[in-house]
Order: structure tokens, then C-alpha cells, then sequence
């Protein structure tokens, strides 16, 4: 995600403080404290569900886009140390792609673009709907809006972070044509990456985000919903969007950039595939439908009714994605 952190003019003031924000996030992560302990009974449940997922998914067959966000020229968020968004994403992109394939789903396809940012939303969103899949999942690595961004330098640059926000989340949009089925991967993906004791960002539910603020569809896997995002609401299979962690975060960041945390949101992501793949009932339709040959699906996606006019910068920044 690109949070607007080259622009925090759109905002006008806010009513808190560093501080006000420490406390409101202490606050926001009591009740869900609990929730990230392993249930008692996973050890004994989880092995005869996974056999069972197993057993009904035939996963030579089952597709999966890992869609890599942003692209080398736009790139989109900045790290705390001066690293592209983009260069996370791809990295851990081809992570869960080697697990992916390894664990059996031999048809998941990691896709890649280039170009401008809008440009290159579309051409991912015509080039999945095209190939047609069974999952979409967007990766991301997080940001903070520009007004909590705070100045240093690292190796001489100057830089901006924030250290008070970090933890993965995971979208959803309601205009995603398999809505419930995008709900249900997230929350599978959310409870996976939960499983492994990473925290989700609790942040995006509370009142000082703003404009960046969304409804928490699960407090126990982290699932946001965020309507607008178009590679989650114009894509024409069930989407989800991974934020794996924050990148403006100083230790986060460091976090994010090792094999351990690549390989746990991977075998996070292979695991929920799994389950899902296994558990769906018969009436899912995501075979490729090859497009009608009268009509041009590059050309179609690309509709204006989906251009928003003259947005502040910040919240074009945000569909960045
Ligand atoms: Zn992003």
C-alpha cells in the first residue's frame, strides 16, 4: 500500500498525538490479545480437517494468481530504509509462488507488471480475468498515512518511518462479484498468518486513520473491508489483498526482509489455499472462461466509470495498489 506518504496537505489538522495513538492502539489490542493463543483444540482438530481439505482438492487443477502490487517504475510505498515497496512484494511473491508449487499447485501463476500505476491495476486486472483462476491474492507490504510519518536518516539519506504501527492485514471488497468466497479465503489467510503469531494492524478500524479508515469484518484473522481497491473489486474471481507487514516500520522492516517471515506468510498462504480448495462447495465456478471472441477484455476493464476525477493525491495513492 501507498498511503499518501508523499502528501499529507489533503488532511487539514488532527486532533491527536503520538501518544493519543499509542494509547488507542494499546487499547484496540487488549480485547484481541487472547485471540492470537493457539485454540486447544487446533492440535487435535486441525490434522483431520487438513486431511480432509486434502483428500477433496485436486490441486494440479486448482489456480491461484499471486498478484505482485505495484511495478518497478511505480512502486509504491518507501521503506523506513529507503527500499521500494515493489521490491518486497516481488520477493515475497516468488516466495509463495515456489511453496505454492511445491505443496502441488503447479498451475499458480505470479504476475507481474510493468509501467505506470494505473496502467499496469488494469493490465493485471485484464490479464487474471482473462486467464481466469480460482483465487486472486494481492501482495502488498504496508505504509502509514503521510501525517504520522516521522523524519530520520539512515546511511545518510533522509528518510521518514513510523514505529507505532506494524502487523499484516487482509482486504476485501463487497463489489468483488464472489464476495463471500473473497471473505472466506481472507479469513483463512488472516487465521493462518494468526496461527503464527504475527499480530494483524489494528489500526485501520480507529477513528485517527481518517480517511484510511475501514470496517473490521474479523477481529480474530484480521480482515478489513476496503470496497474500492480495483484489483479486488474488478477482478472476476474471488480477490483478497495481503498486506504482510509494514515497511515504514524500522523493525518491522527488517522483519519483512527475512526468509523466516517470506516463509511464514508462504506456508500461511499454502495452507489457506489448501483449506479453501478443499473445503468449497460444488457450485464455485472458477474455471477459466476463455473471453468472447467479439469483445477485448484490456479494453473493457478500462471503463472511465471507474476513474475517480481530480481525487486529493493521498486517496489516489491509496488505490495504488
Ligand atoms: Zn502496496
Amino acid at each position: 500500500m501507498a498511503q499518501g506518504g508523499r502528501d499529507n496537505s489533503s488532511r487539514g489538522a488532527w486532533p491527536c498525538s503520538r501518544a493519543v495513538i499509542a494509547l488507542v492502539l494499546a487499547s484496540a489490542l487488549l480485547p484481541t490479545g487472547g485471540a492470537r493463543a493457539a485454540p486447544p483444540s487446533e492440535t487435535t482438530a486441525a490434522a483431520p480437517a487438513a486431511a480432509s481439505a486434502d483428500s477433496k482438492c485436486d490441486r494440479a487443477k486448482f489456480r491461484i494468481i499471486l498478484d505482485v502490487g505495484h511495478t518497478a517504475e511505480s512502486y509504491g510505498a518507501m521503506s523506513a530504509r529507503g527500499v521500494p515497496e515493489f521490491e518486497f512484494n516481488l520477493n515475497l511473491g516468488k516466495r509463495i509462488d515456489e511453496r505454492l508449487k511445491a505443496d502441488g499447485f503447479a498451475e499458480t501463476v505470479l504476475l507481474v507488471t510493468e509501467g505506470k500505476a494505473r496502467p499496469s491495476l488494469m493490465k493485471r486486472v485484464a490479464r487474471a480475468n482473462k486467464k481466469g483462476a480460482d483465487l486472486f491474492l494481492s501482495i502488498h507490504h504496508d505504509s502509514v498515512p503521510g501525517i504520522y510519518a516521522e523524519k530520520w536518516e539512515f546511511e545518510g539519506k533522509k528518510s521518514i518511518f513510523n514505529d507505532l504501527f506494524g502487523g499484516y492485514s487482509v482486504f476485501v471488497s463487497r463489489q468483488n462479484p464472489h464476495y463471500q468466497e473473497s471473505l472466506r479465503f481472507a479469513r483463512l489467510v488472516g487465521n493462518q498468518m494468526a496461527s503464527k503469531e504475527l499480530q494483524f494492524a489494528r489500526q485501520y478500524d480507529q477513528w485517527f486513520m481518517g480517511k484510511f479508515q475501514r470496517e473490521l469484518l474479523d477481529i480474530e484473522a484480521g480482515v478489513y473491508r476496503y470496497d474500492q481497491l480495483i484489483v479486488l473489486k474488478m477482478t472476476s474471481m474471488p480477490a483478497v489483498l495481503l498486506e504482510s507487514g509494514s515497511i515504514i516500520n524500522r523493525e518491522e522492516e527488517l522483519v519483512m526482509a527475512s526468509d523466516d517471515h517470506k516463509n511464514k506468510v508462504a506456508a500461511a498462504v499454502s495452507a489457506a489455499a489448501l483449506e479453501y480448495c478443499g473445503t468449497r462447495g460444488p457450485a464455485s465456478p472458477q474455471v477459466a472462461q476463455p473471453p468472447p471472441k467479439s469483445s477485448k477484455p484490456a479494453q473493457r476493464v478500462a471503463q472511465p466509470r471507474v476513474v475517480q476525477p481530480k481525487k486529493p493525491a493521498a486517496a489516489r495513492a491509496a488505490q495504488k495498489r
